[in-house]
């Protein structure tokens, strides 16, 4: 007797080829039949009449080792059909952490994010064990992160690491490696993160390199210097042998957007070449990143309390403004296209700061530096600066998976509150929803190859991935006619639609549309 029959849908199996009629078989973790198992008996059936049924999506980027020791069940994640997420993005993770530089590496990742418990962890094995010990909803794919590494060791100087520095980093990368990271990543326009250059890169990679695993970049530019960027993540991987992966590619800023197919060619050569490099994206035109990034790179060194020095002195003020008009990160974007998003002040949420510093009758930019030190630099800002065509370019591409860039947040309780990017709910329906559907951009089962069967090539699984006989029954029913994101920028905490059953591991999660509490996830 099947533990789980999926019946009467039209399977689509992950590997980009055409959708069939199929039942599913489930018993114990794995997949035990695929076809028409007329007749086969199951401890509970899922009809999916007029749904198809997929593998679980694999989100390419996540955020959510930020949440899941609080929020274990993932509930943006789940409903979205995420049966794996790759976490420890961007450079920043909880781990490790060393007793010297503890309590400064503590207070970074505590700033903008939801309290964890730190007091839990050291070393990044123990970080995956307290994942263990909790249980948490959906599989996890863990990074280390450089930024984190990078502050273990060397707390937030700006130099350039020595060698006896840079053997130190190696160590806890190797570390890690040897715990169960696949592999590290880097968020190159944060300090201190954007503290290391090429070479300490290149250096501090290497461990991933000669252990086979992987290196996952926010790349050091998204809009003016995009192609020099992306150049220096495939130079990492080749110095190092760590296949590539390109977190949440864009081209940001209006004058930066013809820039985007050249970073894809770049890519298409490099892996002309041979090495294994692709990318992940999210199909918004905006992007989201904490507020105190808007200033020029040097106003954001040396901590919290030496950026609120800055931010109340008014000649750094002044140098602040000059600087932030004429290069950096800014440049990119308009005020009347920035939406605030901060607990602390619901009455700013989702207008703009044209809009905020106009009605307080000061400059765009006197009013952000106001703001920050008035919110103790925690305020988030989503950000319009990328291009519908673009977009739809760069989701056809082949070498292009989908991630979040989110964390798991739920409806309901202690992380139901502020403005999220509202990529954390919609990311993945609204690829099927908007761009396969309605759209038209790529088909069903391509959207589907590039959340399931191209990531898991790409992760080296053997039994992931792919709806087969004998493969992991990690599983979703969707429907394809109406599956759909429906978190907006101004309302982001809503539930997908269409997406009616999730399975981890043989475990339903989402049933019937709703949660399970299940916690059948495993550290992969
Ligand atoms: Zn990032």
């Amino acid at each position: 007797m099947l533990d789980l029959l999926i019946r009467n849908g039209w399977v689509v199996d992950g590997s980009g080829s055409a959708r069939f009629r199929a039942d599913v078989g489930v018993e114990g973790d794995r997949i035990t039949d695929v076809g028409l198992l007329e007749g086969a008996k199951a401890r509970r059936t899922i009809d999916a009449a007029g749904h198809v049924v997929t593998p679980g999506f694999v989100d390419m980027h996540s955020h959510a080792d930020m949440t899941l020791p609080v929020l274990p069940t993932a509930d943006s994640l789940m409903c979205q059909g995420i049966t794996t997420a790759v976490v420890g993005q961007c450079g920043a993770t909880p781990a490790p952490l060393r007793d010297e530089t503890r309590a400064q590496v503590v207070a970074m990742m505590q700033s903008g994010t939801v309290p964890l418990p730190y007091d839990k962890w050291s070393t990044f094995g123990s970080f995956l064990d307290t994942l263990r010990e909790i249980g948490v909803s959906l599989n996890v794919v863990p990074l280390v992160g450089l930024a984190t590494v990078r502050s273990a060791v060397m707390a937030f100087s700006a130099q350039p690491a020595n060698a006896e520095q840079v053997a130190r980093m190696q160590a806890e990368v190797s570390e890690a490696m040897d715990a169960g990271a696949i592999g590290v990543s880097t968020g190159l326009i944060y300090p201190p993160g954007s503290y290391a250059g090429t070479e300490e890169l290149v250096a501090v990679t290497r461990p991933a390199g000669e252990r086979g695993g992987f290196y996952f970049s926010h790349i050091r530019g998204e809009g003016d210097t995009l192609l020099e960027a992306v150049s220096e993540a495939i130079h990492v991987g080749r110095e190092t042998g760590a296949a590539v992966q390109i977190s949440h590619y864009k081209a940001a800023g209006r004058e930066n957007w013809s820039k985007s197919p050249h970073g894809l060619a770049l890519i298409d050569q490099a892996r002309a070449e041979g090495l294994d490099v692709t990318a992940d994206m999210y199909p918004y035109l905006a992007g989201g990143v904490a507020l105190v990034a808007v200033l020029p790179e040097w106003a954001q060194e040396g901590g919290k309390v030496a950026i609120r020095e800055r931010l109340a002195d008014p000649t750094a003020r002044q140098k602040m403004t000059a600087d932030m008009q004429t290069s950096g990160f800014f440049r990119i974007a308009e005020w009347d296209k920035v939406l605030l998003a901060t607990e602390k002040k619901p009455e700013y949420e989702g207008r703009t700061v044209a809009e905020l510093a106009d009605a307080a009758k000061k400059s765009c930019f006197d009013w952000v530096f106001d703001t920050l030190l008035e919110l103790d630099l925690d305020v988030a800002i989503v950000l319009f600066m990328m291009s519908e065509d673009n977009r739809r370019q760069e989701l056809r591409h082949p070498a292009m998976m989908i991630g979040t860039d989110g964390a798991g947040i739920a409806i309901g309780g202690p992380l139901a509150k502020g403005l999220t990017h509202p990529r954390t709910y919609g990311t993945f329906p609204m690829v099927l929803g908007r761009y396969v559907r309605e759209l038209g951009v790529v088909s069903l089962e391509e959207a589907v190859w590039k959340m399931t069967g191209f990531p898991a090539q790409k992760l080296r699984w053997r039994d992931r991935g792919l709806i087969r006989k004998g493969y992991r029954a990690d599983l979703v029913v969707v429907n394809p006619n109406t599956v759909a994101d429906l978190a907006t920028y101004q309302a982001p905490h809503h539930y997908p639609a269409g997406i009616p059953h999730v399975i981890v591991n043989g475990v339903p999660v989402i049933r019937d549309g709703s949660h399970t509490q299940a916690r059948p996830g495993r550290i992969l």
